[in-house]
């Protein structure tokens, strides 16, 4: 085997010790680095380090401990399913699993798999380079541990990099300030405290409630109004728990064959099939269900702009009828982009919440913030809030975030940074032209974050092993996208979001448009999840078309 020399190091169930050469380095433990190492050293028996910033596992889950942090996919469905052990051991309480509930899950997971002997926590890659006559990566920490490996597996997450605006006068902020993605483990006692809040994205609009119930005052800052539908959460039945154990198979092969990966179909019908009145009964029956199924009400939501239209409409009244002040709720529910062609948000209480005597709303496309000052947030018609914390839910520089916060360098010593000047280019998602054996769990380009998270990992961490598997059977050392495979993708990937209504949406951070300066590319890949699995099956079956191999 090319990689028998590499040492296996020593290491002990407390934790390892830093640096070393192996057959794989893995940069992140949340869902997708834990499972990845799982594969590469239990299924391969390759010697694997993953290295991790936090000190713990869980990635997204161990930093977004903000109140009311939930995810919306429903927990049946939000977990590994490449063991049924696992499934059949672990048992949900809720439907949609809180923040310290998928946190626990994932520690168990590490520990089932005695994961922990080979993730190096507190260590933050800086920087990885790709070193040609050896061909190896080489990796550096922070506290400049040095690694070295064959193989080099992002899982960085999609959403990891927290987007803090640069809103003049924040240092001189007295009060205290926190992002959602960054969030004190301790918790943070709002009691008796105005807080304002900038953003409502699906953060804000879980976050919101929960802080209200505790804060003294809550002042809203809404930039851009947005959807919401109920999410209905509640505790799961004996009934559920059971089904759910009885069908792990089923609902896998439902999440298989659906575009976004949750465990229900979309509806084989236009909204133009029923009548106006049937219509309005379905989205009833949908609003009541609540969660992202809403989506899945007819086929033609997110492709047909007229379509679409009646569901938004149907929502906007929603908001009217929930919120009692008219003048709050004509700005929340004054909706500029088709329902969900940005992430939609799903929420317990959000549009309710503005009837309470302690939440003010502020729109500030009517009034935009013009600073923060020493005592809070002052807007361009002169009105400063005064506030004692200040909560930014401004989301993230999305899915090159992570990647081009460390230097990564390829080929010749070539910057992904100067790569992706103009915005990411990816084969699969999976892989850079001029970056051997560097492989992108999630990347852009891939189907990730339009999906429920756990099936393009699972698909991606698989698909990655088993090439590398291939490889190694064969003594190549080396496997790279060609440009014009890349070139292909991209095109492809562009069809494949211009043939919806997701790339019309100028602020949306599936574009970037978010983060001031970065390129308006739409990052996913939005073709579906099961025809990219097919497409990326079709790539290996034919001895990986699309990529030069070597060694
Ligand atoms: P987001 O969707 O990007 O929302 C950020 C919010 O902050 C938006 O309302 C944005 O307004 C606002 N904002 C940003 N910069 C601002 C500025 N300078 N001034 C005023 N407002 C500003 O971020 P997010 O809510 O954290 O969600 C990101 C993604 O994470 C979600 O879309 C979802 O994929 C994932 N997520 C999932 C869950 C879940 O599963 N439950 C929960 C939370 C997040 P504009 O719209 O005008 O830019």
């Amino acid at each position: 085997m090319p990689d028998s020399t590499t040492q296996h190091p020593t290491t002990s169930a407390a934790g390892q010790g830093g640096g070393g050469r192996f057959d794989a380095l893995v940069i992140g433990a949340g869902f997708s680095g834990l499972y990845q190492l799982h594969c590469l050293r239990d299924r391969l028996g390759l010697s694997v380090r993953v290295l991790e910033a936090a000190e713990g596992v869980g990635g997204t889950w161990y930093w977004n401990r903000y109140p009311g942090a939930r995810c919306d996919s429903e927990s049946h469905s939000y977990c590994y399913s490449f063991s049924k052990e696992l499934l059949e051991e672990w048992e949900w309480s809720e439907r949609y699993p809180g923040q310290a509930e998928i946190l626990r899950y994932l520690n168990h997971v590490a520990d089932r798999f005695d994961l922990r002997r080979d993730i190096r926590f507190g260590a933050r890659v800086v920087s990885a380079e790709w070193d040609e006559t050896a061909e190896l990566w080489r990796v550096v920490t922070q506290s400049g541990e040095r690694y070295a490996a064959r193989f080099l597996i992002t899982a960085v997450g999609c959403l990891s990099a927290a987007n803090i605006p640069d809103i003049p006068g924040l240092e001189d902020f007295r009060g205290r300030w926190y992002h959602t993605g960054q969030w004190p483990h301790e918790g943070v006692d709002f009691t008796g405290k105005r807080v304002g809040m900038i953003g409502t994205g699906s953060t804000g609009i879980q976050a919101a409630p929960v802080i209200a119930e505790a804060a003294a005052h809550l002042t809203v800052f809404q930039r851009t109004a947005n959807y919401s539908i109920p999410a209905r959460n509640a505790p799961l039945t004996p009934e559920f728990k059971r089904y759910v154990r009885e069908h792990h198979a089923e609902i896998r092969r439902v999440m298989h064959a659906t575009p976004n990966g949750h465990p229900f179909y979309i509806e084989d019908r236009s909204v133009f099939d029923v009548t106006p009145e049937e219509r309005r009964a379905i989205y009833e029956v949908a609003w009541q269900r609540g969660g992202l199924q809403f989506r899945a009400t007819f086929r033609d939501l997110l492709v047909d702009k007229a379509a679409n239209d009646t569901a938004a409409e149907f929502i906007r009244g929603k908001i009217r009828e929930v919120v009692k002040n008219p003048a709050t709720a004509a700005v929340l529910s004054d909706i500029d982009h088709p329902f969900a062609a940005k992430r939609p948000p799903i929420d317990t209480n959000y549009f309710e919440t503005f009837n309470r005597d302690n939440v003010t709303l502020v729109n500030l496309r009517a009034t935009p913030i013009e600073c923060i000052t020493p005592r809070g947030i002052r807007t361009r018609d002169g009105t400063e809030y005064a506030l004692d914390a200040i909560v930014f839910a401004t989301g993230f520089d999305a899915m090159t975030g992570p990647l081009l916060r460390m230097d990564i360098r390829g080929r010749d010593g070539l910057p992904l940074r100067e790569a992706w000047r103009a915005g990411p280019q990816t084969y699969l998602g999976l892989q850079a032209a001029g970056f051997p054996n560097l492989f992108t769990i999630t990347g852009p380009g891939s189907p990730s974050v339009l999906c429920n998270m756990p099936v393009p990992i699972e698909q991606h961490v698989e698909w990655i092993t088993d090439c590398i598997a291939h490889l190694r059977s064969r003594g190549l050392t080396r496997i790279e996208a060609t440009p014009e495979a890349v070139d292909r993708w991209v095109a492809h990937a562009n069809d494949a979001a211009n043939a919806s209504l997701l790339p019309t949406v100028p602020h949306s951070w599936y574009l970037g448009a978010n983060v001031p300066g970065k390129p308006r590319v739409f990052m996913p890949y939005a073709g579906g999840m099961a025809r990219y699995r097919a497409i990326c099956a079709e790539v290996a079956a034919r001895g990986y078309e699309g990529f030069t191999l070597g060694g």
